[in-house]
């Protein structure tokens, strides 16, 4: 049988400050108003797993499942029948995320993730770069860059050499918001 409905992917992405989160607050909300049942899950940061608030700037907020391991999200996926699974910062799953996501997928479980799609110095940040592969449905945002206000595609370390720890990581996992900055193409220097 091939009339199984097929799951689609949607990745909302860009760089620091971009309001990816804000973006995947107003798609669950949305979906929610339609009726739907949605599990939101976000990344733990630590081994604490628990309930967790995800929250945007401009005060949109839903609970949210915080786990550490991509396995995790498919449990919680695929516990019942939802109609939605909405992942917050995806890019700390790392690549388990991918096959994590094709199974939930293959379900027919329509799936957003919000996530960034590329390091603070500028390379691909897996799994985001594989999931817009993927993806059926791609939102691209930018942020202001902090120096001229244009379309900031990037964010960078404020201060490399407070973080030389973070820079030969490539990957910064740790450290606050406050860390980095947004970047233009042209004022990019990471
Ligand atoms: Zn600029």
């Amino acid at each position: 049988m091939h009339d199984r409905q097929a799951g689609r992917l949607r990745v909302i992405t860009g760089p620091m400050f971009a309001g990816k989160t804000e973006d995947l607050l107003h798609r669950i909300r949305g979906a929610r108003q339609q009726g739907d049942d949605v599990v939101v899950v976000t990344h733990a940061l630590d081994d604490r797993y628990g309930r967790r608030i995800v929250a945007s700037h401009t005060g949109l907020s839903t609970p949210a499942h915080a786990v550490t391991d991509a396995e995790a999200v498919a449990g919680l996926a695929l516990a019942r029948p939802v109609d939605l699974v909405a992942v917050d910062e995806a890019q700390f799953f790392g690549i388990g995320l991918v096959p994590v996501l094709n199974r939930i997928l293959d379900a027919g479980i329509p799936v957003d993730i919000a996530g960034l799609c590329m390091t603070f110095d500028g390379g691909p940040y897996e799994p985001i770069a594989t999931l817009m592969a993927h993806a059926e449905e791609i939102t691209k945002l930018t942020a202001a860059c902090e120096i001229c206000g244009r379309d900031a595609a990037f964010h960078q370390l404020r201060h490399p050499e407070a973080h030389a720890d973070a820079r030969e990581s490539s990957v910064a996992r740790v450290g606050g918001a406050e860390m980095y900055e947004a970047r233009c193409r042209r004022h990019f220097t990471g």
